[in-house]
């Protein structure tokens, strides 16, 4: 018997110098969850107001956790928006903003600098395990890619699901009709596993469920240590795939279909964590990183009451339906103060206990009070950067528009002396211009915007830079 006890406790001793988070005596900070769709709406699941897709496990999610209704992407397009999720920084901040290449493409040269420090390293000083599953879209040369950013794997596709068309067009309605009526071959989109290429093109009708098959795995080989899960879907961004079991399920037709299997996804990873008793311990957020695709009809999602989309920053660009989830320790219930991705990396290295980069400007509060239905959010004010011009500011109830343009028309931009300002607590679709009825709060919002600009220092552009071979393309 006493053998058996010497044992059984030299081999805790054992984990506990492999693992320290084995052994009881040390606290073992929560895992991490990040659940990033792309382009989906404010309006296009059912906690969020959608009528006719059904989400039961995001809904499940939202009632068990924090709903967040005015929770924001530092821009309303893939690239520039991830670059900020991950590093708590503004897109101007880090140069991941371009006034003619909104985003990188596979010929891009450029891609999130080294020199930015991401959530996934940060966490790795205190222990953690890291995984990117997913897109990617934060550069792809050898050097730009997930495992020189903090993570320990990767598996995705490392840009949109739209890219490397093999599909020639010469109308504007050829194109929708290629997009609209999708074939694996019509985009020789990489999948990569680590930092090599493992199918080409990706089987996208798939990718849903093996994303989050991957995630499933990297979650059970984890579960003894802390983890950070960085799962970035690549749907429901156009060209819209699902699998065989989601064929026509929807009554919202193949987009419904989309997100129905995305939520069924979800669903997987939140019971993975049930079953392995991680729930309790595991943060998960999820969001998306831009508005809904309007140049695709039907099968572009939907921005509910909010105006505008991807592309824009009127708030159906920027405003994510979100939803934060771990029973236990998040105060359920719906929260309407400001959050932003640029919060995550303080919130984070709070609930981690490991210091935020402190050379550097990082652009977000730490959340974590309100997540414990402590405090209010200390978020006040949100700006709607679009490449290198400060476009909009909210502050409080009230967003000024300085600058407005549609998302992706040749109309130029219009400039407004006196700032649109609507009060968006009382009027979220944008309807009602109020500014003569409060020169006061344009002023304080034009100080604000004033100090912003000025303290951000002029920084090399990465999205405007090619590959050699293929400049001028
Ligand atoms: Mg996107």
């Amino acid at each position: 018997m006493k053998r058996i006890l010497r044992a059984t406790l030299m081999l805790i001793c054992l984990t506990g110098l492999v693992n320290p988070y084995a052994a009881q005596s040390v606290k073992r900070p929560p895992n991490i969850v990040v659940i990033l769709c792309d382009d989906l709406g404010y309006g296009d699941i059912g906690s969020f107001g959608n009528p006719t897709i059904r989400t039961p496990h995001l809904d499940r999610m939202a009632a068990e956790g924090q709903r967040w209704t005015s929770f924001y992407v530092a821009d309303s397009v893939c690239t520039p928006s991830r670059s900020a999720l991950l590093t708590g920084r503004l897109p101007i901040r880090t140069g991941m903003f371009s006034d003619t290449r909104r985003v990188l493409f596979p010929d891009s040269a450029g891609g999130l600098p080294q020199s930015e420090i991401t959530i996934a390293e940060l966490l790795k000083t205190r222990g953690y395990a890291t995984a990117a599953i997913g897109k990617w879209h934060l550069g792809f040369q050898p050097e730009y890619l997930p495992m020189k950013q903090g993570f320990d794997s990767y598996f995705g596709i490392p840009y949109s699901n739209d890219m490397d068309a093999t599909f020639r067009f010469s109308t504007r309605d050829e194109y929708v009709n290629f997009m609209k009526n999708p074939k694996i071959a019509y985009w020789n989109v990489p999948l990569m596993r680590n930092e090599k290429t493992v199918e080409r093109p990706a089987d996208q009708t798939t990718i849903t469920k093996r994303y989050t098959d991957e995630a499933i795995k990297f979650i059970s080989a984890n579960k003894n240590r802390p983890f950070f899960l960085y799962l970035a879907h690549s749907m429901p961004h156009m060209p819209l795939f699902r699998s065989k079991e989601f064929e026509g399920r929807s009554s919202r037709g193949l987009y419904g279909d989309v997100i129905e299997e995305l939520d069924t996804n979800v669903g997987r990873v939140l019971e993975t964590l049930r079953q392995l008793k991680l729930d309790r311990n595991t943060l998960v957020i999820f969001t998306s990183d831009n508005g809904p695709w309007a140049l695709f009809d039907e099968q572009g999602g939907s921005a509910g009451l909010l105006r505008g989309a991807k592309g824009g920053t009127y708030e159906g660009g920027m405003r994510e339906p979100t939803i934060i989830w771990q029973p236990g320790t998040i105060k359920p219930g719906v929260v309407t103060g400001i959050g932003s991705t640029l919060d995550l990396m303080p919130t984070f290295s709070k609930l981690a206990g490991v210091e935020a980069p402190k050379d550097r400007v990082l652009d977000g509060y730490d959340l974590s009070g309100v997540l414990h239905g402590k405090s209010s959010s200390p978020r006040k004010t949100m700006f709607y950067w679009r490449g290198s011009k400060l476009y909009a500011v909210r502050h409080g109830a009230f967003k000024a528009h300085f600058i407005t343009k549609s998302e992706y028309g040749s109309d130029p931009e219009v400039v407004h002396n006196t700032p649109v300002l609507y009060n968006l607590d009382v009027d979220p679709s944008e309807k009602f211009d109020v500014a003569p009825q409060h020169p006061e709060v344009i002023a304080e919002i034009r100080r604000i915007a004033e100090a912003h600009k000025k303290a951000i220092p002029p920084i090399e552009n990465q999205l405007d830079k090619r590959v050699p071979s293929t400049s001028g393309k």
